[in-house]
């Protein structure tokens, strides 16, 4: 058994969060570290390690909830939009292991841009690239 994450010990109340959300299935609180006020990280009360292990109806309950909180968010005035963001793997950035999903308000004009695009496809490259990734959703 791994030493509990610290969104666990979040979900057992054995540190504090700024709960915005709970239910059965999801916790949603603010991020100590907002990329924008209101920065809010949506959780699933079942431990997974991210996005990619998780089981549909667990992954069903986190988007309900992630849907509901981002709505909310731009309901009380926090936000014209979100960002929805997961990172998945420490190569993208992952360093809770825990799956949650960023929820970051978004305004005009912010500059909190969550993307820096790197990377132009050579001719041709686009199809090949789509062939391979679509070969291994079927696989
Ligand atoms: P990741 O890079 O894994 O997608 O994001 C982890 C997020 O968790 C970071 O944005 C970080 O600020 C947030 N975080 C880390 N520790 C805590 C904590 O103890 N409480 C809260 N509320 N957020 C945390």
């Amino acid at each position: 058994m791994n030493e509990p994450t610290i969104f666990e010990k979040i979900i057992a109340k054995e540190i504090p969060a700024a709960v915005v959300y709970e239910d059965d299935h999801t916790l949603a609180f603010l991020d100590v570290n907002p990329v924008s006020l209101g920065h809010t990280l949506v959780i699933p009360k079942v431990h997974y390690r991210n996005l990619l292990d998780m089981e549909d109806e667990d992954r069903n309950h986190l988007f309900a909830t992630v849907q509901k909180v981002s709505k909310a968010i731009i309901k009380s005035g926090m936000a014209a939009g979100v960002n929805t963001v997961i990172n998945n793997e420490p190569e993208a950035g992952q360093v809770v292991f825990h799956t949650h999903v960023h929820v970051i308000p978004r305004h005009k004009d912010d500059n909190a841009s969550t993307w820096v695009h790197v990377s132009n496809y050579d001719v041709g490259q686009a199809p090949e690239i789509a062939q391979k990734i679509k070969e291994a959703v079927s696989a």
